[in-house]
């Protein structure tokens, strides 16, 4: 076990020394060694041929300059990304995320969890993550429009249906991939599968909008499962109000749980009555056509706004943090214990700090980390790629099949290599190493590359 502490420091310090200042990345990389180390101590040949190294190294990454113009008719430039981390057992694949804070730390972290993520669903996707420091809040649909143009402009040079295909995330939803879409269309002269998350009309699949937030809730679903336990009755902490907060509030709704919390970057909303489906349309309605903000929830419902805060103070049985990277730190995950939380699942990426995830699992609770638990939205992309290639759009209750049966082989998966020698299942652990596996022996097959 000591020799194993020393190997990842060790390992960490020369990753640090790579990538100075890349505090999400090292956090990330750290998270995924500090079970694979162990892993593969009596596995001479993945340290032989330096696997984790290796995976430790995006295969490559692409830096580019944005310029569009505002509706007053200035020029902007912004700074476009994609990181192409591995695909070693399918085509680069994984969101470009829209956000003022992006910077390639995040992305690198992003890409990294997406290769280990993208293999757990046992589809054949690579892992990759692009996005841009371009805030599209505030700014009208033209803006909005002109920036999606001139970043595919760049873009489409370095992605395509074998080689990477993007999708949504943080601050890029419909709106956007129609215009990233479009203009990789007009670009090429060819309508190919180049994005997941398109509207139905061209190409998209059912259910891909649902996935990531229903996935998240049926791995907690699974994990309760295990416990002779259910969702029914609970209460249920989420974060965020975007795309995955919204489904998972839904799921979590029809399965006969309370929703108590919502949240965007301006605070959160407690509403003790529980925010039902008719509250629920409300919020879709605000978040995603009035883009307003979850305030004024609290205004429409008489509830609290509490503003510049995390809901993580309140009771709840359930907790899904589904907003950003780094929202649970250790003393709210203290919090959320002393208060009786009985498990977390993942629904944004890497949304816990390493401290906090480190006490919920001395507290041994049910604690799924985002590449299991949000790992449904990018199985059904996966999906919608098949049916792309095929040309044919598969039935909508045929998916949410296929969505069921892929999270419950993702928790089974996590739970056989998982299990802790007292019971405890170490979902984190298993979601690694199962990830990694599969990953790893296609790159022995490859040799040297
Ligand atoms: P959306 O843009 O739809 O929603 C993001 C939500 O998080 C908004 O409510 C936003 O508030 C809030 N948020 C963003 N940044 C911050 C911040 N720094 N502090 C507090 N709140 C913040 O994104 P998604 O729902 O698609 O993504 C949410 C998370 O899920 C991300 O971590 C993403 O990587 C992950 N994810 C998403 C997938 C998908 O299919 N969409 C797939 C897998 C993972 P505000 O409106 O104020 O900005």
């Amino acid at each position: 076990m000591q020799a194993s502490l020393e190997k990842i420091e060790h390992f960490i310090s020369g990753l640090k020394r790579r990538n100075p200042g890349e505090h999400e990345f090292h956090q990330a990389v750290y998270e995924v060694a500090a079970s694979i180390l162990p892993f593969i101590e009596d596995k001479p040949i993945y340290q032989k041929m330096q696997i984790m190294e290796r995976l430790s190294e995006p295969d490559r990454i692409i830096i580019f300059r944005v310029c569009w113009e505002d509706d007053e008719g200035n020029i902007r430039t912004q700074r476009g990304y994609r990181v192409q981390h591995n695909n070693s057992i399918g085509p680069y694949k994984g969101g470009l995320r829209f956000h003022p804070n992006v910077t390639l730390s995040i992305l690198k972290f992003l890409a990294f969890e997406q290769t280990f993520k993208n293999s757990l669903t046992g589809l054949p996707m690579g892992g990759a993550k692009g996005g841009s420091d371009f805030n599209p809040k505030g700014k009208s649909s033209g803006e909005v429009m002109r920036f999606c143009q001139s970043f595919m402009t760049e873009l489409s040079r370095h992605i395509g249906a074998n080689k990477d295909v993007p999708a949504g995330d943080i601050g890029v939803g419909a709106r956007e991939i129609g215009y990233l879409f479009g203009q990789h269309k007009r670009l090429t002269n060819e309508f190919t599968g180049i994005l997941t998350g398109k509207g139905m009309e061209f190409g998209g699949s059912p259910i891909r909008t649902e996935a990531t937030g229903y996935g998240a809730v049926y791995m907690m679903e699974e994990m309760l499962i295990l416990k002779a336990d259910s969702i029914e009755g609970k209460t249920c902490l989420i974060s965020g109000s975007g795309n995955v907060a919204q489904y998972a509030a839904e799921k979590c709704i029809q399965l006969g749980a309370k929703v108590l919390t919502f949240s965007d970057s301006s605070g959160f909303i407690y509403d003790p009555n529980g925010i039902d489906k008719d509250k629920l349309a409300y919020i879709v309605d605000l978040k995603n056509n009035k883009r307003g903000r979850i305030s004024e929830y609290a205004n429409e419902f008489g509830v609290e706004f509490y503003e510049g805060q995390r809901p993580w103070s309140i009771p709840g049985d359930l907790v899904f943090p589904c907003a950003t990277q780094n929202e649970i730190s250790p003393e709210e995950a203290e919090t959320l214990i002393k208060n009786g939380c009985i498990a977390i699942s993942e629904g944004a990426n890497m949304p816990t700090e390493l401290g906090g995830i480190r006490a919920f699992q001395k507290a041994k609770i049910l604690f799924a980390p985002s590449k299991a638990a949000n790992a449904g939205g990018v199985a059904v992309s996966g999906l919608e790629m098949s049916q792309n290639s095929a040309r044919i759009t598969w039935k909508e209750e045929e998916l949410q099949k296929l969505l069921r049966d892929i999270m419950q082989k993702i928790h089974n998966n996590c739970a056989e290599y998982g299990r802790e020698s007292d019971g405890y299942i170490n979902y984190l652990k298993g979601a690694n190493i199962a990830g990694f596996t599969k990953v790893a022996d296609a790159m022995l097959a490859y040799g040297v590359l």
